[in-house]
């Protein structure tokens, strides 16, 4: 007789995958939620993504490292390879943002400030990233964007990406496109 014991690979989420089933929180997480080791948005996003998780098996293979909504913006911080597949995959990519009900931002959670950034522009094109420092000691990150991978279209969401960038790594961006 044998036995085949599956490992099943389910989506991992700052809270329990049974919690993020039922939209209940255990004690465990409440806790965790109550120190503010977790946060509102990533209970949230955790519910939204188990749910599309149910119906697609490449969200049911996700690691969601975090999540955080930056006024009306949901971030997503998930596994680097989940991102390069959700980049890769439109189908997947409108999944997720019709999961959300809005353009979620799917960025790196292990990643350097500039890897931080090309993902952030996606799919913009940086030139150049040069960091400047101001006479009072501060520190701006000039960005110069490629002018052939730039609409007028984007500006608004310069403006967007200007706000995550701050309220996710601390970085100030003042923002130029080449031409
Ligand atoms: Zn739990």
């Amino acid at each position: 007789m044998y036995f085949f014991i599956r490992f099943k690979v389910v989506l991992k989420t700052p809270i329990c995958t049974f919690d993020a089933k039922t939209g209940i929180l255990c004690n465990l997480c409440e806790n965790k939620l109550g120190s503010g080791q977790i946060t509102q948005s990533d209970v949230e996003a955790s519910i939204v993504l188990s749910r599309l998780a149910q119906k697609n098996s490449l969200v049911n293979k996700m690691t969601l490292i975090s999540a955080r909504e930056i006024e009306r913006e949901q971030v997503l911080l998930l596994k680097n390879t989940d991102v390069r597949l959700i980049r890769s995959n439109d189908s997947l990519s409108e999944l997720i943002n019709k999961g959300f009900g809005k353009e979620v931002w799917i960025l790196e959670s292990d990643s350097n400030d500039r890897r931080f950034l090309d993902n952030l522009f996606y799919p913009m094109h940086l030139e150049s990233v040069n960091l400047v420092w101001l006479p009072d000691g501060s520190k701006l990150t000039r960005i110069v964007i490629e002018k052939s991978t730039y609409s007028k279209m984007d500006k608004l969401k310069l403006e967007k990406i200007k706000k995550i960038s701050m309220a996710i790594r601390q970085i100030d961006l003042i923002i130029e496109v080449d031409d």
